[in-house]
């Protein structure tokens, strides 16, 4: 994809370019996770040396002010020192031992007290490995073959889920993934997000065989595009009219936008749900977990197997207690202060330059479409004029923020977002929003 950059701007990042180079010798594209690499927007990533609290330092010495924490995790900032501290302690006593260990149990009995519909939880270690073992389960427990997802929603790069996918699947505008084969996508069932009469004709049309339907809790994955009100309950209640599992994938939302994640806010209720990003306090932890009688049929209590030879890895599960215990009430109120504070500051500087767009939430998680018209599904968010966040991204990485490096992904906060930290963020934006507003396709 060839993107231009708006040349007005200061761009240069030598020591980044360098590493990039270098990287690009030996890893395809120069990095290891697609939405990582500047391609939707153009230009140098930036190699990032140190992160403390809301900044991020790269390469070159310059410092940005972080909305992406990581795509998630980071909820506290960067290098919390209780958080730190806690992973040099664990690492005090060794890395890895391959057996059972206390903060694993630590870990899960944090999950459960504060997930209600969690009664068991299976640690992993990346989101990836949740969403693929919930749906093995899910067959495995019903007995049946297929499964449905939503375009638009990411569930992670497992085969079966990659179809019509969000997040990087999204920002590349991929159709489809070569190397997934017909036989591992046959079983799954792709259905327009936020629609309940289609979910409602998939079970008609295949009775008995839909195993789960798996959605993001509220998708952030394809920019920001919360549930219509009834839509999480409908999709509960479908399955369970069907004898279908409704799996609510919280990886990105869990623990992030409330202490029980989306199910704090919706309170629906599902079979099984799948967690990563904040659990892990910054390092590789996931998990699923849901109905005690479903989990009671994963290896070694049942039949369906899964394993992991770092999962519960303890300088992992010691990140993520550490950091699930400092967020409480209060650190939730400020990173939805923080989060409504921009919101409403990104929105004041677009519509001062006249710039169409819609800004949605859910939570404390947000993003801008550059369209508008309110966005409910893929369609109408792949339909946005995103060289209008190219303008804008790039207007505000040049003066030291660092946003998501798509339109197509949402912006996340910390309770380390200060006044300077916003206060840095407002300087940054009546230019960005200019450049958005003059930017051409
Ligand atoms: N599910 C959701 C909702 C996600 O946002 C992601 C990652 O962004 C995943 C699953 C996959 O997680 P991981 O990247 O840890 O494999």
């Amino acid at each position: 994809m060839q993107v231009r950059i708006p040349v007005s701007f200061p761009y240069e990042a030598p020591v980044s370019q360098s590493l990039f180079e270098r990287a690009s010798a030996v890893t395809p594209g120069g990095v290891n996770s697609p939405v990582r690499a500047f391609r939707a927007v153009g230009g140098t990533p930036r190699f990032m040396v140190s992160g403390a609290g809301p900044y991020l330092t790269d390469a070159d010495g310059r410092e940005y002010v972080d909305l992406v924490c990581s795509w998630g995790p980071m909820i506290l900032g960067h290098s919390h020192p209780e958080v730190i501290a806690a992973v040099q302690e664990a690492v005090s006593r060794g890395t890895s031992f391959g057996t059972p260990g206390a903060g694993e149990v630590e870990l899960a009995e944090e999950i459960v007290a504060r997930i209600e519909p969690v009664e068991q939880v299976r640690l992993v270690s990346s989101g990836t490995e949740a969403t693929m073992s919930a749906i093995r389960l899910a067959r495995g427990f019903t007995g049946r073959p297929k499964v449905v997802k939503f375009a638009g929603c990411y569930h992670g790069h497992v085969d079966a889920l990659l179809a019509a996918a969000g997040s990087g699947v999204a920002t590349f505008g991929l159709p489809d993934t070569p190397g997934v084969t017909g036989a591992q996508a046959g079983d799954t069932i792709v259905l327009p997000y936020n629609d309940l009469e289609a979910v409602r004709a998939a079970f008609a049309a295949h009775p008995g065989e839909i195993a789960c339907v798996i959605t993001e809790a509220s998708p952030g994955n394809m920019g920001v595009v919360p549930p219509l009100p009834g839509f999480n309950q409908g999709l509960k209640d479908i399955c369970s009219d069907n004898g279908a599992l409704y799996i609510s994938d919280e990886v990105m939302t869990g623990f992030r936008v409330s202490k029980s994640g989306w199910y704090g806010i919706d309170g629906v209720r599902p079979d099984l749900m799948t967690f990563g990003k904040v659990m892990g306090g910054g390092f590789p932890a996931a998990a699923f977990g849901g109905r005690a009688d479903v989990m009671a049929h994963l290896a070694p209590a049942g039949p369906v197997y899964q394993a992991g030879t770092l999962s519960g890895n303890p300088i992992a599960t010691a990140a993520g207690v550490a950091q699930l215990r400092l967020l409480d009430d209060a650190a939730y109120e400020k990173v939805d202060a923080v989060s409504a504070e921009l919101r409403a500051l990104v929105t004041e500087a677009l519509a001062k330059e006249g710039v169409a767009h819609r800004l949605q939430a859910a939570g404390n998680m947000f993003s801008v479409f550059f369209t508008g018209a309110d966005v409910t599904n893929y369609d109408e968010a792949k339909a946005q004029e995103s060289f209008r966040f190219t303008a804008f991204f790039h207007s505000m990485l040049a003066q030291g923020v660092y946003l998501p490096p798509s339109a197509f992904e949402s912006w996340f906060v910390s309770t380390a977002h200060d006044t300077q930290a916003v206060e840095r963020i407002a300087a940054a934006l009546p230019a960005a929003a200019r450049a958005a507003a003059e930017a051409t396709e």
